[in-house]
């Protein structure tokens, strides 16, 4: 199975295509983690990103494409996260793959703001402990929300490890609405072409529920399809 994730920041892009890659053994492929890793390594590919991914720019296409290209080369299943963000990304995947189906994650901004502030996560950096104290049930444009707060046993102490949790540094406002006014603007002519040129299969799906019952949506979405 092939296939694409877009959603914005903060939608759970990440923790969806975790659990596809658990469920359909896909391979997950997120150009932004690739890039973030070669940086730390300081390899010659993170020496040319890193100041695009500093700032925040986009990667020059022949770069990204590259990257997919090789990744891509001797894979049956995989899901492309942050890829493509350009048409012209678009158009050169499609001309060394095909996409089974594209899986769109939809969440309305404020329900972002508000999930991105209430993250918590632990103080310790060896561990993963992952919370959230926004206890969200609301209607938006007849979207109804269910997202319960996800909170430690203990006040504010990690369930793992018990150190504190703590908030992440650039999870602000300010920034936060930044990434989703850019995710907006890269994402909409990209699936505008897919839609006009492709007949590629695009699963709208909306994150209004716990985890657990998205990833059902997404998985009988998926199952219909094939
Ligand atoms: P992300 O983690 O997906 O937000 O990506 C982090 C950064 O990596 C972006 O701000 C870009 O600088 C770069 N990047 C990731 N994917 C792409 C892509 N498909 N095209 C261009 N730049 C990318």
């Amino acid at each position: 199975m092939k296939l694409i994730i877009f959603g914005p920041p903060g939608s759970g892009k990440g923790t969806y295509s975790s659990k596809l890659k658990e469920i359909f053994g896909v391979e997950k492929i997120a150009t932004g983690d690739i890039f973030r890793e070669e940086i730390k390594k300081g390899s010659e590919l993170g020496k040319k990103v890193e100041k695009y991914v500093k700032e925040g720019k986009l990667v020059p296409d022949e770069i990204v494409i590259e990257v997919v290209k090789e990744k891509i080369k001797n894979l049956e299943n995989f899901i492309l996260d942050g890829f493509p963000r350009t048409i012209n990304q678009a158009k050169e995947l499609l001309k060394i793959t095909k996409i089974d189906a594209i899986i769109k994650l939809n969440m309305h901004e404020e329900i972002i703001v508000k999930k991105i502030l209430g993250r918590r996560i632990c103080s310790n950096p060896k561990c993963d402990g992952n919370y959230n104290i926004a206890d969200i049930h609301e209607t938006i444009d007849g979207i109804e929300y269910f997202l319960p707060a996800i909170l430690p046993k203990n006040d504010m102490l990690c369930d793992k490890c018990g150190s504190p949790l703590i908030q992440r540094e650039d999870d602000k406002e300010e920034i936060i609405r930044e990434r989703i006014r850019i995710y907006e603007e890269q994402t909409k002519p990209v699936l505008e072409f897919f839609k006009r040129e492709t007949k590629i299969p695009i699963i709208e799906i909306w994150v209004n529920r716990p985890v657990d019952e998205i990833v059902d949506r997404i998985v009988k979405s998926l199952k219909s399809l094939f």
